[in-house]
């Protein structure tokens, strides 16, 4: 049998119509657009992963941002989202640039790889349960193919789907920013939290420059210690 590779993957999530709440969504917002980007040709589909496919870390983000990842096409490009997340990967040596505004722009990472909890922007960034479990067999298999050493969850959306898909059940487990768990019995995946550099975090100073670099540093000391 043949290993399935993220590429073919990602293949499958792009042309993926499961949610028609959503699938009708992320059309609506790339027919309509924001009129700063009126000229630009909106991606409007499902959002693929991005990075690099031997990574050892995984970083699990909520959804697609309307006119960010749902106009460029790629992970957290485009947007305040984006703006906050590469700097910081490129200050801890994992990209090569810190900005990223669209799938041409030369961006590369080394040890990470970004999905998302769903893969769809949803209305008020908030996908029902039903369009969360629709998707997270992506997720599933993401976790198959890279068989990551450290899961940063960004967001406690993120981290209950990273939980329901290893069937945790320990109520000791909460999210927080900075909390740490590891999977099976203490022996395997590292789960790292963090809060989503989403604007309503960032620019309230829920989530500040420095919370979020301890966060890439702590991934990076994790995965050298496997
Ligand atoms: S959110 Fe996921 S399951 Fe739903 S349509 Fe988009 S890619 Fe498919």
């Amino acid at each position: 049998m043949t290993l399935e590779s993220l590429d073919q993957l990602n293949n499958e999530i792009i042309q993926c119509r499961k949610c028609p709440r959503l699938v009708a969504w992320r059309e609506e917002v790339a027919r309509v657009k924001r009129k700063a980007y009126r000229d630009q040709e909106y991606w409007g589909k499902p959002v693929p992963g991005f990075g690099d496919h031997t990574a050892r870390i995984l970083v699990v983000g909520l959804a697609p941002g309307a006119h960010g990842s749902n106009r460029t096409g790629r992970n957290f490009t485009g947007d305040a989202s984006g703006g906050f997340l590469y700097p910081a990967l490129y200050r801890a040596g994992f990209a090569n640039q810190p900005t990223a505004v669209s799938c041409d722009d030369g961006l590369t990472l080394k040890d990470v790889y970004l999905a998302a909890s769903a893969r769809c922007v949803p209305p008020d960034n908030k996908p029902t349960p039903e369009e969360l479990n629709n998707c997270q067999p992506y997720l599933e298999r993401d976790l198959d193919i890279l068989k990551p050493w450290v899961i940063v969850c960004l967001g406690k959306v993120a981290f209950e789907r990273i939980l329901r898909i290893h069937s945790v059940r320990n109520s000791a487990w909460k999210f927080g920013h900075g909390a740490l768990y590891q999977l099976d019995a203490g022996r395997g995946t590292w789960v790292l939290c963090s809060y989503h550099p989403s604007q309503q975090n960032t620019l309230t100073g829920k989530l500040t420059v420095k919370m979020f670099d301890e966060i890439w540093a702590k991934a990076r000391e994790l995965m050298q210690n496997e």
